[in-house]
């Protein structure tokens, strides 16, 4: 008989008398994976790893439930400041509960399930998912926090790796947008004006990026061989659209080629529309810069690299898989996990 056969079998029995669940494994927290019935204690800190390490889902002695890649957090429950937190506990009716320790419910997944009561289970994935389960793997619920794995491609900027700023310029080639227009929109948007997204600072300030000039265009600054990024301006773009190259390889890491320098074109028209357009064009002309990839057509998670062009929702600001990726990227951390 399997062991989950027998826990099925004890919460039923519970359930009918319509009493809490509860499970009595309380030294389960160690492995990837919460069956029905089982805990996650605040008071032990207990946990979930996902298989490949690199994800913890943590329930902290403060009454918090938070997901962590290292030290960042991808999400959490809010239940920081509501009480003592007794823990939380995936039931046997399909809900991810927290409760207080007089089991008065704090938090809930809302994904309550009718009759019969069975075997759900919460999974901590190694794609920095946190997904609730039904015995037939059909998903009910997740914490929206994939990360895009598939979605690196194996180029970025050499200066990424170190404290040296990110240096940009722009260059208007044609087109009827001013210089200063076009250069203090993007300084803007890489690191002003929604700072809790945007991809400033990330890596311990590993990516930062400095506007040499919002005046001067790149080809007349002395200093131009000293400017990673150039970001230039056309009518037509490249060929309709925005586009973006590298230059200068330097050293490769792991299959992955970092790049001295790094170029945009945008088309006018992209930069000088509304805000919401020339935010996500930037932002995600700058991702492919650190080192994202565009994604299949059609495929449209939560991603600035997904947009209107692949059949997507077009994304304003860098999602937090997006900036979590990037950070990653920079700091080499997950390098030798990739498959
Ligand atoms: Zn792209």
């Amino acid at each position: 008989m399997k062991p989950h056969t027998v826990l099925v079998l004890v919460i039923l029995t519970v359930a009918t008398v319509g009493v809490a669940i509860f499970g009595q494994r309380t030294a389960y927290g160690y492995g990837s994976t919460l069956y029905a019935g089982e805990w996650l204690y605040s008071a032990q800190g207990q946990y979930l790893t996902s298989p490949n390490g690199i994800f913890r889902l943590l329930m902290q002695t403060d009454g918090n439930l938070v997901l962590y890649d290292g030290s960042w957090v991808l999400w959490h429950s809010g239940t920081y400041n509501v009480g003592p937190v007794l823990g939380v506990t995936m039931q046997t009716d399909g809900n991810l509960v927290i409760y207080s320790p007089s089991l008065t419910p704090l938090w809930h997944s809302n994904t309550h399930q009718p009759p019969p009561y069975t075997n759900y289970r919460l999974e901590a994935q190694s794609d920095g998912n946190v997904v609730i389960y039904t015995p037939a793997s059909a998903p009910l619920w997740s914490t929206n926090t994939w990360v895009q794995e598939p979605y690196q491609s194996y180029l970025h900027l050499a200066y990424m790796h170190d404290t040296n700023a990110e240096d940009f310029c722009a260059l208007i080639e044609d087109g009827s947008i001013g210089l200063n227009t076009a250069a203090t929109r993007i300084r803007a948007t890489l690191h002003q004006d929604d700072a809790s997204h945007d991809w400033d600072g990330l890596a311990v300030n590993k990516v930062f990026f400095i506007a040499v000039s919002l005046t001067i265009p790149c080809n007349q600054l002395a200093n131009r061989a000293n400017i990673q990024i150039e970001y230039w301006v056309h009518s037509s773009g490249c060929g309709g659209v925005s586009c973006q190259w590298f230059t200068s390889p330097t050293i490769s890491h792991n299959g992955r080629q970092d790049y001295l320098y790094a170029y945009v074109r945008f088309k006018t028209s992209h930069i000088s529309g509304s805000t919401f357009l020339y935010h996500h064009v930037i932002n995600h002309e700058t991702g492919h810069i650190l080192g994202l990839a565009d994604p299949p057509y059609g495929d449209c998670k939560v991603s600035v690299m997904h947009s209107a062009h692949y059949g997507c929702t077009d994304r304003e600001w860098p999602q937090s898989g997006d900036r979590v990726l990037v950070t990653d990227i920079a700091n080499y951390a997950r390098y030798d996990l990739l498959p």
